[in-house]
């Protein structure tokens, strides 16, 4: 019975310790190489980024929980990447998923991009639901609920865009980084998130910068400002 307490007190103060908690999402891994440019793949700067901006907020941000998706070379749904962010819902969680570009069609086009979740767009979460009605099943009715979450919550969009605004900032002080834009968008990892979220492409793949662990450093580093202002301006610190 004692060790039982000792083990509630245990975990308690984990709680107390990390009262935030930053969700780092690097996109694709295993099967999934995400863009491939020269034997360069995004999965593996993406995990990279991800590992960097872990050390970084250790250093920088006190009391801090941050928990990686994946740390591995590892396959991973975007429903699952969904699911672990939203088992950190009620921590005063933001949820970051890091990206390299790839060129559609514009091959000289270069820098950052950052999306937040905006659930102003409307007609693009009606058309979801729309679907889910047509193959409604329990699996689905959570996937219901969170979207109904997100429709009357809109402090999360007011919150993932200063989130995404801050990070821009702080990017831009620093040299070496272009900003492309900060765009609202509903990708689906951001869509069913229910904390703060942005997605950020860190740059195309073909960009020279994107081989420099210098740059990965400092766009990582950059991010972690990024946070720590949000937090600030969110009065956590
Ligand atoms: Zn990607």
């Amino acid at each position: 019975m004692k060790f039982f307490i000792k083990v509630i007190i245990f975990l308690l103060s984990f709680e107390f310790l990390y009262p935030l908690t930053i969700v780092i999402d690097p996109g694709h891994g295993g099967k999934d190489p995400g863009a491939i440019k020269n034997g360069i793949k995004e999965k593996e700067i993406n995990l990279k980024v991800a590992l960097l901006l872990k050390k970084i907020i250790k250093d920088k941000i006190p009391k801090v929980r941050v928990i990686l998706t994946r740390d591995t070379d590892t396959y991973l749904s975007l429903q699952e990447r969904v699911d672990i962010a939203n088992n950190y819902s009620n921590n005063n969680a933001i949820f970051i998923s890091i990206h390299t570009n790839s060129h559609d069609k514009n091959e000289d086009a270069k820098g950052i991009e950052i999306y937040y979740f905006d659930n102003s767009s409307e007609k693009i979460l009606k058309e979801r639901i729309d679907l889910i009605d047509q193959k409604i099943n329990i699996g689905y009715k959570d996937k219901i609920r969170n979207i109904l979450n997100r429709l009357v919550n809109s402090k999360l969009t007011i919150d993932s865009k200063r989130l995404a605004n801050n990070i821009s900032y702080a990017l831009n002080s620093l040299p070496g980084m272009n900003i492309r834009f900060v765009k609202p968008a509903n990708f689906f990892v951001s869509s069913y998130v229910l904390n703060p979220s942005v997605l950020i492409e860190i740059g195309f793949i073909n960009e020279y910068s994107i081989k420099k662990d210098s740059y990965l450093f400092d766009i990582s580093t950059g991010i972690v400002i990024g946070i720590l202002n949000f937090y600030k301006e969110n009065k956590f610190f």
